[in-house]
């Protein structure tokens, strides 16, 4: 867990960010950017609560789905809704990114450079609209589930 951090070198940055933004790191809001750091599927909330109770016991669930939402406000974790409409939750790097997500297994993969800004700006020009940003995730079968 601590590993993790220390190598991606992401804590750093988001008690920064945090701190920037008024907010102080909580022991809920640590112990669930663990578990999802831990995690490389999607996680529903029920298992995110699941797996932070086993870090700290007397986690209660409306911290732990008021923090959700603060960490993916913040961007520090992406909320995907899949086809069911539940959501689910998966780790996120620093900067623009996505997920290309296995629907066999939940397997979640970030990947950068999405190279949308050429479509973006053909569209704006065409159309006149100010574009904003884009919501983007992959949705398929990673190469275990192919079999
Ligand atoms: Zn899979
Ligand atoms: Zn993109």
């Amino acid at each position: 867990l601590k590993q993790y951090f220390n190598k991606s070198r992401n804590m750093k940055h988001v008690i920064q960010t945090l701190r920037d933004k008024g907010y102080r790191m909580t022991q809920p809001r640590r112990t669930i950017l663990a578990v999802l750091a831990e995690s490389d599927a999607l996680l529903r909330p029920g298992e995110v609560l699941a797996r932070a109770r086993r870090h700290n016991p007397s986690l209660g669930a409306v911290t732990v789905y008021r923090t959700l939402n603060l960490l993916v406000e913040l961007g520090f974790v992406r909320c995907i809704h899949l086809e069911d409409g539940c959501a689910r939750y998966a780790r996120k790097s620093r900067g623009h990114n996505h997920h290309l997500i296995c629907i066999g297994c939940q397997a979640a993969i970030e990947f950068p450079e999405c190279g949308l800004s050429a479509l973006m700006n053909r569209l704006a020009k065409e159309t006149g609209f100010q574009i904003q940003g884009h919501i983007l995730e992959l949705v398929g079968l990673c190469p275990n589930c192919q079999h």
